[in-house]
């Protein structure tokens, strides 16, 4: 074992890759706050470099590790000690990857020259997300067009698609794949796109909707952190700006919006996952929606989706204070989860964000829609796609709702 985990150790240094041999991910359900507590104490060791994919809220909700091969034992030992319930979610995360990537490229043919023949049940670089929106635009001219609304820290265009059938409407915005390592998302935004063009004079829902507002969707909302999950670390959720004074690169865009900015549950520490930022809409993938939202005005409902766990969430995550519009919120919640169930049987929690993901004992502060809700955005949501843990960020595709296996979305 020790020699494999070496050797893919090795092959990886080589090709520039980050490996995960031997990594595993554990599943944890703590059984008392004392255990959410001694969990909390285990993500502030830095050397066993621990990545929690669900952080330690609440006894309600599970917790899951990513643990790195080199801290396995430590790890266990603890929970053992502790007495601590988990199980194996993950046996062995580069198994995992090296599979995902062979589906990748088994399902490779030659570049797709229409959207009809882009394989949506696969995941997909950046390069072909980008040509199959210039693809999306010549193929439906009089209805989906492109617009760059600023450039990520390495300089990648941010590109946004407008879908619209007359002048000065307002709007919903949908974006995906602001952590980039959710690549469900990114599919989903993609899967989306090619829905709404399909379903446009086919669909009444969809049609009235787009015969009165105008949607934007932002696919790759975080490319620098996209690209670096396909070229060198799968796992990369963060933007990809370096951090003065630190080897440690990149900000959380989700904690880095201007609604309790450096508030609980974000960290001032750059080499942290959830690290905040130097200040508030430092990041340009931040800082150009932000100036976009305020110059288009006229912006009515706002969805930022996310992977992984199952849920549909409204502000606010940075305070207890109820939303003021969270009786309305939460019933639109309630009816859209007990819809996707009759279409998909699937289930998603729902709620306020401190409600459901932070419960008693931490906030997610500097978060998307908590700053579109302050703006005056009532219909603020965020979306964490599937599954609930069997795969967490690593699903595959097939997995999902993506086609071919079932139209529809999420
Ligand atoms: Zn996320």
């Amino acid at each position: 074992m020790k020699g494999l985990v070496l050797l893919a150790a090795l092959l990886g240094a080589v090709i520039g890759q980050e490996t995960f041999g031997g990594d595993q991910v554990l599943r944890i359900n703590a059984k008392d706050e004392a255990q959410i507590s001694l969990l909390q104490d285990l993500s502030e060791v830095d050397l066993l470099q621990l990545d929690f994919w669900m952080d330690p809220v609440d006894p309600s909700l599970p917790v899951d590790i990513h643990v790195p091969f080199h801290s396995l034992q430590d790890v266990k030992a603890y929970l053992l000690v502790n007495d601590i319930p988990y199980s194996v979610m993950i046996e062995d995360l580069q198994a995992v990857l090296d599979e995902e990537k062979q589906q990748m490229q088994g399902a490779r043919t030659a570049v797709p020259r229409n959207t009809d023949a882009y394989d949506y049940a696969n995941y997909h670089p950046l390069n072909e997300i980008y040509s199959f929106m210039d693809m999306l635009v010549a193929e439906n001219p009089g209805l989906v067009s492109k617009t760059t609304i600023g450039a990520s820290y390495q300089n990648r265009p941010l590109n946004i698609l407008k879908f619209s059938t007359g002048p000065n409407r307002p709007a919903v915005w949908i974006d995906t794949g602001i952590h980039s390592r959710e690549w469900v998302t990114q599919a989903s935004g993609t899967w989306f796109a090619k829905k709404i063009v399909t379903d446009y004079g086919r669909d009444p829902a969809l049609t009235d909707l787009l015969n009165r507002m105008d949607i934007f969707l932002e696919i790759v909302t975080n490319p620098d952190g996209y690209e670096y999950t396909h070229t060198t670390n799968r796992m990369w959720r963060k933007t990809r700006k370096p951090n003065p004074g630190t080897s440690c690169v990149g900000v959380d865009p989700n904690r880095n919006w201007d609604a309790g900015f450096g508030g609980p549950g974000a960290s001032g520490s750059a080499c942290s996952e959830t690290y905040r930022g130097p200040r508030a809409h430092s990041e340009s993938e931040v800082s150009s929606i932000v100036d976009f939202v305020r110059a288009h005005g006229n912006i009515k409902a706002f969805v930022s989706i996310h992977s992984y766990s199952q849920m549909l969430l409204y502000p606010y995550g940075y305070t207890r204070q109820p939303a003021a519009d969270q009786a309305e919120l939460h019933a639109l919640a309630e009816q859209a989860i007990t819809e996707l169930a009759s279409l998909y049987g699937t289930r998603y929690r729902y709620g306020s964000i401190i409600n459901t993901i932070s419960l008693q004992t931490a906030e997610a502060s500097g978060g998307t829609i908590d700053w579109t809700y302050k703006q005056g955005i009532k219909y603020s949501y965020t979306f964490e796609l599937r599954d609930t843990g069997r795969y967490g960020f690593v699903l595959p595709p097939i997995r999902s709702s993506l086609p071919p296996r079932r139209p529809g979305w999420p």
